[in-house]
């Protein structure tokens, strides 16, 4: 079955064109600029990737014009749109209702404008990308998989915040989590890639990409996530700035005479390796700025390794144990230094790490030592394959 995944973007649009029975990636790209110039990039399996300038008004145009590319003569991976099967969706906010993915029908998608509040930069671009792929491919069943769902295992220890209870039973102001397709997709992986017992493993998922977030997961089910009500929370990330003592944002406000949107913005878009470095929200540019003495770039390096290590102890102790720590996502499946620092701080736990395997790149691997009593992994994430494979479970 080919399947197509569409992750939907304000501006931005990525696809994926799947064989589900193969796993095959048969063609993929994005569009970029909507709504302002309009730039598809489409890239069939082993050819070159196409750049055209094409006008994007809406979703609509870009999401006809992608259909068009999969389907050209010349290029396209398909011949016709009938071979799209179904449609996977990502969404970013299913709030507290939905705990796995679901084919989508009137009521989810009134459901999902429901959470459109603790989302509302995410959710209705969601939203505008299932409608467009609805009124395009009306025969096509469409599938949304949530970046919440996985973490709604969660006992209520780990998601309430200590807050005046009312603004959860009327707000539902609590922990969600997100990267949830990736954490379960990476958690289920290194269960049977690491030999651990389905029903008791502990394990701690560290996705460090430009967004990062860390899960403890117990027998295949999320107990604890760094990120809270929005991906605001947690470890410093690209450039949103992670935990912070929330009076910070009174005392800076005032100073710099911000409002709340301007705070939130320096919040989630100047802060964290970028504001903290002034260099870059790149790890890349970030080590290479640190190599050359750049201060301000070692530090933000090691308070970023420092709060991940200390995340990992924490959720060692939420689960009285843990058997594997995996890192995956662009810095956790690229960056060496990163998951080295971050072992560093884990003696205590046993952990051993061997450094010819954490030097090599791109493959499923064991980086930890045979003595070592935990194991460390590199597993690579493939969300994409993931909203797939539900898509396929649900559809069939
Ligand atoms: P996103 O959250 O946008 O999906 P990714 O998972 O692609 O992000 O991760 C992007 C991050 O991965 C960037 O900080 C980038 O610098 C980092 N990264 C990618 N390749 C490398 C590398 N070879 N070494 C260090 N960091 C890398």
């Amino acid at each position: 079955m080919n399947v197509l995944v569409i992750n939907c973007g304000s501006s931005s649009l990525k696809y994926q064109l799947i064989n589900s029975d193969t796993e095959e990636v048969l063609a993929k790209g994005l569009c970029e600029r909507i709504g302002i110039d309009g730039r598809l990039v489409y890239q069939k399996a082993g050819l070159d990737k196409e750049t055209t300038e094409a006008p994007m008004p809406t979703h609509k145009e870009a999401i006809q014009l992608v259909l068009d590319a999969l389907t050209n003569p010349a290029t396209g991976a398909i011949k016709s749109l009938a071979e799209v099967e179904a449609v996977g969706h990502r969404v970013v906010h299913g709030g507290e209702k939905f705990t796995q993915s679901v084919i989508i029908n009137d009521e989810v998608i009134q459901a999902i404008e429901e959470c459109n509040d603790l989302a509302p930069l995410h959710n209705p671009a969601n939203l505008i990308g299932i409608r467009v792929c609805m009124e395009l491919m009306p025969s096509v069943k469409q599938v949304a998989v949530f970046d919440t769902a996985f973490h709604q295992t969660m006992p209520a220890k780990a998601y309430l915040y200590g807050l005046p209870i009312d603004y959860y039973k009327n707000y539902k102001v609590r922990r969600y989590g997100f990267h949830g397709t990736s954490h379960r997709f990476v958690s289920s992986h290194a269960v049977e890639f690491l030999g651990l017992n389905p029903a008791d493993s502990k394990v701690i998922v560290c996705h460090l990409g430009n967004g990062s977030s860390i899960s403890a997961v117990v027998g295949g089910k999320c107990v604890d996530t760094t990120m809270g009500l929005t991906p605001l929370e947690g470890v410093v990330m690209g450039t949103r700035s992670g935990n912070i003592d929330p009076a910070i944002i009174e005392y800076v406000a005032k100073k710099e005479n911000l409002d709340i949107p301007g705070i939130m913005n320096v919040l989630n878009k100047k802060s964290g390796l970028q504001g903290m470095s002034g260099v870059s929200s790149d790890m890349r540019d970030l080590e290479a700025a640190a190599d050359g003495g750049n201060e301000d770039a070692k530090n933000a390096i090691e308070v970023l390794c420092y709060g991940i290590a200390k995340f990992v102890g924490g959720y060692a102790a939420a689960m009285n144990g843990v058997d594997a720590i995996i890192f995956t996502a662009g810095i956790g499946e690229n960056d060496g230094h990163v998951r080295k620092k971050v072992c560093s701080y884990l003696g205590y736990l046993g952990i051993e790490i061997d450094d010819a395997a954490n030097a090599k790149r791109g493959e499923d691997m064991v980086i930890s030592t045979p003595d070592s009593k935990v194991k460390v992994a590199v597993l690579p994430t493939n969300e994409e394959l993931a909203i797939c494979r539900d898509t396929v479970a649900l559809v069939k």
